[in-house]
């Protein structure tokens, strides 16, 4: 647990937020400014500031975030149509949390969206 991060705070169930999904090695939940119809963010329960802080001792939690990735886009129902799975790294990527998170997107076609979700809900 990091001081003042949030989503260490959220993984700990100490802000209001919602969990979609919660095991020992990662957190599910809604992105509170979401870019797309289905928006959620996947963390790792332990906090990495990004995958720059990684290393091989991370493997199991960093498969278990692609293993629930799946399924939770099962649940969502935007495993036929498609979905997206991403991680910002540091400044040019627009990185605002230092909190490793991996966005999942999806119930819309995602490439007419800037990233930052400008088409949506908008247009
Ligand atoms: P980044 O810009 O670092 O790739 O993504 C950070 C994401 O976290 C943003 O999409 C932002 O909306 C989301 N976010 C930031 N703070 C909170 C929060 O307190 N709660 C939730 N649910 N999402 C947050
Ligand atoms: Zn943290």
């Amino acid at each position: 647990m990091e001081n003042n991060c949030i989503f260490c705070k959220i993984v700990a169930g100490q802000t209001g937020t919602e969990l979609v999904y919660q095991d020992e090695q990662v957190t599910v939940f809604h992105d509170r400014e979401p870019a797309a119809p289905v928006h959620l963010l996947i963390v790792p329960n332990r906090h990495v500031t990004s995958l720059n802080e990684i290393s091989a001792t991370d493997r199991d939690w960093l498969v278990q975030v692609m293993l629930v990735a799946g399924q939770i886009a099962r649940q969502m129902n935007v495993h036929e149509s498609g979905f997206r799975l991403l991680t910002n790294t540091g400044a040019d990527a627009g990185q605002s949390v230092y909190h490793l998170h991996f966005h999942l997107l999806g119930g819309t076609q995602l490439n007419r969206l800037g990233w930052r979700g400008g088409g949506w809900p908008g247009n």
